[in-house]
């Protein structure tokens, strides 16, 4: 089932556009796959690991900076955590098992290994849970995919399961990688030219390894002195 590229890069149809938006950015949206920023969410995960969704409220902003809950949504989403707080650690929860799960398997392929079959069978529930929210809708002259009403809790992880589904049995698969520096390995989908990015972000983890390999030079060039 083919969604529409915007959607599955995260800027989906339900968004409203960008005008709307009324908060800054909190996530570094490096990975141009939603599925992929999303395992993000646990930064330094093979080292340090920080997590970055410590309440509903991180869980729903990564929506709207993602462009898959409008501004709107979220406020709802906000307010109905408050008032139901219990729900919204339930879904929050989900949401950590499904990316914990999406790592695992993305993890396996970048290391050519086979998936872990409990990661996969998660993955799996998620995305056909998903599947049953999808329906077709007409806009104007034609008819697009969308998910139901993403305003309630557990609507976010919709989309993400359904896109984590997408790019595993996509032809873009080999192009997944981990940044190259052993602190981050942050996931990304290589769609460089030469396919040839090895950095989550060239000015962060990047320029570390640049400085870094300027300074082994530096004691190398000192020793042969
Ligand atoms: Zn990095």
């Amino acid at each position: 089932m083919k969604l529409s590229r915007a959607l599955l890069e995260g800027s989906t149809l339900m968004a409203e556009p960008q005008t709307t938006r009324r908060r800054p950015p909190r996530f570094d949206l490096i990975a141009g796959n939603v599925s992929l920023d999303f395992v993000n969410t646990l930064d330094d995960r093979h080292t340090k690991p920080k997590e970055l969704l410590t309440s509903y409220i991180d869980l729903a902003r990564f929506g709207e900076d993602t462009g898959l809950l409008t501004a709107t949504q979220v406020d709802r989403l906000f307010e109905r955590s408050y008032t139901l707080p219990d729900e919204a650690e339930k879904a929050l929860r989900w949401a950590r098992e499904l990316r914990e799960a999406t790592h695992d398997v993305f993890w396996a392929v970048i290391n050519k290994r086979p998936a872990p079959p409990a990661a996969l069978a998660r993955l799996n529930a998620d995305a056909q849970n998903a599947a049953g929210h999808l329906r077709v809708v007409q806009v104007d002259d034609h008819f697009e995919w969308r998910f139901d009403d993403l305003s309630n809790f557990e609507g976010i992880l919709w989309p993400l399961a359904h896109a984590a589904a997408e790019l595993l049995a996509s032809d873009q698969l080999p192009f997944v990688r981990a940044c190259l520096a052993k602190e981050c390995e942050w996931f990304f989908l290589d769609t460089s030219k030469n396919r040839h990015r090895r950095w989550c972000d060239m000015t962060k983890c990047g320029n570390r390894a640049k400085v870094r390999r300027f300074y082994a030079k530096q004691r190398e060039g000192a020793s042969e002195i």
